[in-house]
């Protein structure tokens, strides 16, 4: 497996100083289509001043290019199979006796159809390239699998791929398919100067997720929607680097809970579990623990003797945090919100002997709960009639990233039902401060930040992971 920094640059200049600057990594693709003053000379100069290894690639498949970079020693030359067979075997002809080697590439911009990229690897494979690359646009995290599916497929008939899905479902492929056999996995310099939709950039495959460490490694990641504002990537690649374990966690952006765990449970080893599935992935696991069945929220899964069983961590780390700032026992606690976090926190609260009433948008969820949990539940709008309360928990989305200036708990009715040393809690932790947090510090109250229980629930999944 070879990592590959794909240069995008409009000018050759550019382009020079991009190649010279690069960070170390197996490879470096220069993408002639991009570069607008691409000519022979150029790319000639640019190709002597590096000793690196190169792809080269040009999208226009301007055929003059391709053979000279042949001639000056390219180590690799990228054609697409739309280019035609002719153009193909004239390239052939002309690495023949050289070191450089052909890849020949299809390209779908917009879906990942299996027979498809089926069709299309035959066609490549007869022509005989030295690499076979397969590269679509991911409408589903499931189409991840169709990839991983042809990886494998080549490897049993013995030839090299690149096989890769494009877009932001997509990026899963860039960061597993070079760890399930495939040749080479292309990275940009950074964001916003990705030369394909979905790279993810050479220093996030190096540093966060270790991609030239690993072999084989136990694949973990956060299963939800959205995922893009969690921070679980970077503490749990964190964690497996300093344990020494080939493990690696990523983020799975799905959008049907059920197509997900049945397309991926021979690949994942465990999962976070977040909005909205805490619940709804509870039906597709063949168990679940104590708490996560009590609270009829998953927030971990691991995989043992191949069955998937469902954990709740979030009570535990709720409490955690909650009780660094104050007791539980024989406080009023106010709860907005009867989701996944909320119904593990409400178990928890309860647990510790506090005064529990809850309220939820959706009122009979609230009421479901309470009934459940042997607490009070009361209805949105009579939440101004609450008085004295110790602890305010938000449990809902409610002030997440973007919408950030929301709150479930307006100032002026925190203000009302405040006890003297009020503690607030709001679970949402992008942003830290949210504004929840910013109006009860400015009615004096005591804080606590919902990164803290994220730290704490996640310690306690890392333990879960570790036993896989
Ligand atoms: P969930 O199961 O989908 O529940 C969402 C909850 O938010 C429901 O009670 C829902 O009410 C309520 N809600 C959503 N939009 C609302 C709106 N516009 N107005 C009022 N209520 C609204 O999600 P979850 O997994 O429990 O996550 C909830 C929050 O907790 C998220 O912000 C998540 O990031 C955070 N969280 C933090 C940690 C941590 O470690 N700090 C851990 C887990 C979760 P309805 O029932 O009416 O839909």
């Amino acid at each position: 497996m070879m990592i590959c920094l794909s240069i995008k640059a409009k000018t050759a200049a550019t382009a020079a100083k991009y190649v010279k600057n690069a960070v170390r990594t197996d490879l470096i693709e220069l993408r002639l289509d991009y570069i607008k003053d691409i000519n022979a000379n150029k790319l000639e100069r640019i190709l002597k001043s590096t000793k690196r290894e190169l792809i080269i690639t040009d999208r226009k498949e301007r055929m003059d290019l391709l053979i000279r970079s042949i001639e000056l020693g390219a180590d690799y030359i990228d054609i697409d199979i739309f280019a035609g067979t002719k153009k193909i075997n004239k390239l052939i002809a002309a690495k023949c006796k050289t070191k450089t080697k052909l890849i020949v590439s299809y390209h779908d911009f917009e879906k990942t159809d299996k027979k498809e990229l089926n069709t299309k690897y035959s066609r490549i494979k007869k022509l005989k390239p030295d690499i076979i690359k397969m590269a679509a646009l991911a409408n589903s995290i499931e189409d991840n699998i169709i990839m991983f599916d042809l990886i494998k497929k080549a490897e049993k008939e013995c030839h090299k791929i690149i096989a890769l899905c494009m877009g932001e479902k997509g990026e899963v492929s860039r960061i597993l398919s070079p760890l399930l056999g495939s040749e080479i996995t292309y990275g940009s310099i950074k964001h916003g100067l990705e030369s394909a939709p979905g790279q993810v950039p050479v220093e996030v495959l190096k540093n966060t997720y270790r991609i030239d460490k690993l072999k084989n490694p136990d694949i973990f990641g956060l299963v939800g929607n959205p995922v893009k504002h969690s921070k679980g990537i970077y503490l749990h690649n964190d964690r497996f680097r300093k344990l020494k374990k080939n493990c690696i966690y990523l983020n799975f952006c799905a959008d049907d809970i059920g197509k997900f765990i049945i397309d991926f449970r021979q690949l994942i080893s465990g999962l976070s579990v977040t909005i909205p599935f805490k619940k709804d992935i509870i039906e597709y696991l063949d168990k679940t623990e104590e708490t996560a069945h009590i609270t009829d929220a998953v927030n971990t899964v691991i995989k043992k003797g191949g069955k998937l069983i469902g954990y709740n961590t979030d009570i535990a780390g709720a409490v955690k945090a909650i009780k660094e700032k104050t007791s539980i026992e024989n406080k009023k606690v106010l709860l907005v919100g009867a989701g996944g976090a909320a119904s593990a926190i409400a178990y928890g609260i309860v647990k510790e002997k506090g005064k529990l009433t809850i309220i939820n948008r959706t009122e009979k969820k609230a009421r479901y709960l309470a009934g459940k949990l042997g607490c009070k539940a009361a209805d949105f709008s009579g939440i101004s009639n609450l008085k004295d309360i110790d602890i305010v928990i938000n449990g809902t989305s409610v002030g997440m990233w973007p919408d950030i200036k929301k709150t479930p708990v307006p100032k002026n009715v925190l203000k009302k039902i405040k006890g003297k040393r009020c503690t607030v809690f709001d679970t949402v932790y992008n942003p830290e401060m949210t504004k929840l947090l910013q109006d009860a510090k400015t009615l004096g109250c005591e804080l606590v930040y919902g990164k803290k229980m994220f730290e704490y629930q996640a310690r306690l999944q890392q333990d879960l992971f570790s036993k896989v």
